[in-house]
């Protein structure tokens, strides 16, 4: 395939991709934004296979073929709920490639380059490499932690922000090193020197960051794969690579900004790590008498009801309970109950978590809400049923200045008349937090697996 159809090829594959994003911010158009993306990587697949720079076609379709299945199995198999640990495993895959594309181009004698060209050259592979390696370990460690392979607390190393730095310091010296050495064979070693002090650091960087800030170091790991995959562009002079790197590196980063300050956090301070060391002091202080409720009292509460806020969390994902979350919610409004949702940015395990598994479940999109925009509504509202949500909807946050979790924008659930939460136990969520809701005078405990609690006051409902 001439060069120019390949360049054409690449130009309509950035074109899908940008749609692909855009689509991918709305609810309604994120299934066109998926089928844009998914046409535009097959356009951009067979244009590169087809063009006059790739050779080795049995090669690359056995690998095409391993990769494909080993991916094909694992997506089809993964929990919706283990979908951030998934995601964080693809990154580290980003990360390693851009290693191993870095290290085959700086030892590929083809590539003959002069003077200004070479030292540009060179300071790609060094710092694709460097991104690489960082995104690599950081991801192995944010899966291992998502997984609950690696416990969820910070490790603080003393003198952590000085190991940090030494590391910073010493691979811009070895930097200056590797553009001066004179041969392949000199280069080496600074590059593989750089390389180990990249994967320590990318381990120590996210071994410090606690739970809570894992969906904002999620999203950072994104924006650095999509970096890595932009220097290994510029490595092998494919534009595309440069174009959908930029993309992916870009929206990452605008993603762990809006999340940082959904969190009220700021994005230095969750890179400095360390967040969730300190522990609540509402864990005594507030803890009290809480009051248990059952499916009849509950189901009794939402007859009576004329406003309905469903408050889902993690567990909702855990119990698999949003198809009978719908059915109730379809139940209420036949009763002409009002039901609307409340989606805090960074309830269940990853970014719009809640928002894809009401969307599998059929619940209308208008009736599902952001923070921002039922938050002032609460004080209006009958009922809030808070299904498998605990962080979120954690008082301490707004009152506790000494809680781990101050500052974070929660749902103040509490200003409702009335609120159920169901959950199994009174134990605490992903950010190892008390949660003084669960005494207040008027919160109501219905405990019990989700699905069993919300499939209990359907039929509660309905046999009226
Ligand atoms: P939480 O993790 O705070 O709480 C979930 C609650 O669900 C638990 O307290 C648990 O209580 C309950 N639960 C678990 N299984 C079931 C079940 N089968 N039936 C009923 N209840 C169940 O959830 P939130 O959604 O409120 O908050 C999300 C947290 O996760 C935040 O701290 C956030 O920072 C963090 N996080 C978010 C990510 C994101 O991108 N969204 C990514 C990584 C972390 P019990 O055991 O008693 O049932």
């Amino acid at each position: 395939m001439s060069s120019g159809i390949v360049t054409s090829a690449y130009i309509a594959a950035s074109i899908l991709f940008i749609l692909s994003l855009g689509g991918l911010s709305n609810q309604e158009s994120a299934r066109r934004g998926n089928l844009y993306g998914m046409i535009g990587m097959a356009i951009a697949i067979v244009a590169t296979i087809a063009s006059n720079n790739v050779n080795a076609y049995t090669t690359i379709i056995i690998l095409m073929v391993i990769g494909a299945s080993v991916g094909m199995f694992v997506a089809m198999r993964v929990e919706m709920t283990a979908m951030p640990q998934l995601v964080a495993m693809l990154h580290s895959f980003v990360g390693l490639a851009a290693t191993l594309v870095g290290f085959a181009s700086y030892i590929d004698h083809s590539i003959v380059l002069e003077g200004a060209e070479k030292t540009i050259h060179d300071v790609e592979i060094y710092l694709g490499i460097l991104i690489g390696a960082v995104t690599f370990t950081g991801s192995i460690i944010a899966f291992g932690k998502l997984q609950g392979v690696i416990g969820s607390k910070p490790l603080m190393l003393p003198g952590r922000h000085l190991i940090n730095a030494a590391i910073g310091i010493a691979c811009i010296w070895l930097g200056s090193v590797f553009l001066g050495s004179e041969s392949t064979a000199d280069g080496m070693l600074p590059l593989i020197a750089m390389t180990i002090l990249a994967l320590i650091f990318g381990v120590h960087m996210v071994m410090a960051i606690g739970g809570a800030d894992m969906p904002v170091v999620i999203s950072m790991l994104n924006s650095y794969s999509g970096w890595a995959a932009a220097a290994t562009g510029f490595m092998l002079s494919n534009d595309l690579l440069i174009v959908t790197g930029a993309l992916v590196g870009s929206s990452g980063a605008i993603l762990s900004y809006i999340m940082c300050r959904a969190m009220n956090r700021r994005f230095v301070s969750v890179i400095m790590g360390g967040f969730g060391t300190t522990s609540s002091s509402s864990a005594t202080s507030e803890a009290g008498e809480y009051v248990a409720t059952n499916i009849d009292e509950a189901a009794e509460l939402l007859r009576e009801a004329s406003s309905v806020i469903i408050v889902p969390g993690y567990g909702m994902a855990v119990a698999h309970a949003q198809h009978p979350v719908s059915e109730l919610t379809r139940i209420l409004k036949e009763q002409d109950t009002s039901v609307r949702f409340a989606i805090h940015p960074v309830a269940g395990r990853m970014p719009g978590h809640m928002n894809v598994l009401l969307a599998e479940a059929k619940v209308p999109y208008d009736i599902v809400l952001e923070m921002d925009e039922i938050n002032d509504d609460f004080k209006d509202t009958d009922v809030v049923i808070v299904i498998g949500a605990n962080d979120t909807v954690n008082p301490s946050a707004l009152d506790d200045p000494s809680s781990p979790i101050a500052g974070m924008p929660v749902l103040e659930v509490w200003n409702a008349r009335n609120v159920i939460v169901s959950k199994r136990s009174m134990a605490v969520g992903y950010a190892g937090v008390e949660n003084p809701l669960f005494f207040h005078d008027n919160t109501k405990m219905l405990f019990g697996d989700a699905k069993d609690s919300v499939d209990g006051l359907v039929a509660a409902l309905a046999a009226r």
